[in-house]
């Protein structure tokens, strides 16, 4: 068992001062105590937070950040960016992948991140032949988690067609494309491989309603275990609700709450462009809606409407999606600057219960997070997985400032080495800013990028 103290804990009650934390062999909070003296513990220098659940990501497309922000065409778009995309997708192999991911990885742990769902649709190989019998992609990710020490929630996803009515699969799209049976006996392999990996659990995926049906939605899931999450990208993109209500006369959420049950077990990643009867839907339904501000912002999606959802009891939770950054802060930031640009006010997503803007949407993002991953996280607190970020309080923007302002100065005016360390299950992989792997990983990252990138 190991026992800290810290000066100061944000707790599910609050910032709390010289908070006891008793970890167990496990890696979980077995007590956590309050105005401690702190006798038998190790001393703490900053202030402790809990770590971010990430509940979105395409760990590969880090090879391309930054290489999508040159004009092909005045029409540049969503469509456009993802036909460069499929590039990346067609050649990376799994030891490439295992070292872009496992770099991702460290990086969002450095960045507050301690868990993460992969939202996982490289199958196959290059030529879209299945891997004989194993799912080497899916291995590479799952051992990149956990030789980077981050939490992971594999997310094998089911993807068969290339759009609404069932249109075939393009041949950019080969190493996705699998039947409903194949993704079944896919699913079968990889609960026994993850069963094996501390801190990694399976949940049921489905790419859109463009790449499968509800039909094939409720078969996958009456055959899933009931506490088992599920994701779908839900409404990114104006054309695809307008193809979809072309092809079935309705909006995609409209389309798929006919015949599957929407509840809390669902996260919706980019509602953007849901109507207001169908956010009025998925906030009754307790499902989680899965933002990825600075992805949205950079592929040109749009604006949630974050405020109206969250007024009716929505839950939300925040991803990094095609990694463009990787931040929890900065996804706050983006997170909130785009409901001010839209709405012309300050503080917009700052509530009657918690004036601070920063605490407000972490904790909305704690808990959306924990539910969409289906894991014991998001909360210092008994019972809980020990994630947590420690904020460096020997910086002076944030030593100078009350606890009241202290998120607020970490999230909107703080933009490097904020976080001093950082914890996973028990475990520190983050000390003095930098992942413990940090340097040795550099020289096979450069490797890695100059393959996939000459
Ligand atoms: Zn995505």
């Amino acid at each position: 068992m190991e026992r800290y103290l810290a000066p100061l804990a944000y707790l599910p009650t609050g910032w709390q001062q010289n908070v006891r934390i008793e970890i167990d062999d496990n890696g979980f909070i077995s007590q956590i105590t309050p105005n401690d003296a702190g006798e038998q513990c190790q001393k703490l220098t900053g202030a402790i937070l809990p770590g971010m659940p990430n509940l979105h990501s395409h760990a590969f497309q880090r090879a391309m950040a930054g290489l999508g922000e040159q004009r092909l065409n005045p029409h540049d778009s969503f469509w456009s960016w993802r036909e460069q995309m499929y590039q990346v997708a067609l050649q990376i192999s799994p030891q490439q992948l295992y070292v872009i991911a496992k770099s991702l990885y460290m990086e969002m742990l450095e960045g507050g991140f301690t868990s993460v769902a992969e939202f996982h649709y490289l199958h196959h190989d290059a030529n879209g032949k299945p891997y004989a019998g194993n799912d080497e992609m899916a291995d590479a990710i799952s051992r990149a988690a956990a030789d980077a020490g981050i939490g992971l929630t594999l997310l094998p996803t089911l993807y068969s067609y290339s759009d609404f009515a069932m249109a075939p699969a393009s041949t950019t799209q080969r190493r996705f494309i699998q039947t409903t049976e194949q993704y079944l006996a896919q699913l079968e392999r990889l609960k026994k491989l993850i069963s094996t990996r501390a801190n990694q659990r399976l949940g049921g995926c489905f790419h859109s309603l463009r790449a499968c049906t509800p039909e094939q939605i409720n078969e996958v899931v009456a055959t899933l275990p009931s506490d088992w999450p599920l994701h779908l990208h839900l409404s990114e993109q104006v054309k695809e609700v307008n193809r979809c209500l072309e092809v079935h006369q309705c909006t995609p959420l409209d389309w798929l709450s006919r015949s599957v049950e929407i509840n809390s077990r669902w996260c919706m990643i980019h509602a953007t462009h849901i109507t207001d009867s169908e956010l009025e839907l998925l906030a009754k339904s307790k499902a989680v809606a899965g933002l990825c501000p600075l992805t949205e912002a950079s592929l040109g999606d749009g604006l949630y409407e974050v405020d109206s959802f969250l007024s009716q009891g929505g839950r939300i939770g925040i991803g990094s999606d095609s990694h463009i950054s990787v931040d929890v802060a900065e996804e706050l930031r983006m997170l909130e600057y785009g409901q001010r640009l839209k709405h012309q006010q300050r503080n917009f997503l700052a509530s009657e219960q918690y004036p601070s803007t920063a605490e407000r949407l972490l904790v909305e993002s704690y808990q959306g997070g924990a539910q969409a991953l289906a894991q014991p996280i998001g909360q210092l607190a008994k019972g809980q997985r020990a994630d947590f970020i420690e904020l460096d309080m020997n910086d002076p923007y944030l030593a100078s400032v009350s606890t009241e302002h202290l998120l607020d100065s970490w999230v909107f005016a703080h933009y490097k080495n904020a976080i001093q360390s950082v914890m996973v299950a028990g475990k520190w992989q983050v000390k003095e800013h930098h992942h413990q792997q940090h340097q040795p990983m550099q020289a096979a990252l450069l490797e890695t990028l100059k393959e996939l990138r000459s």
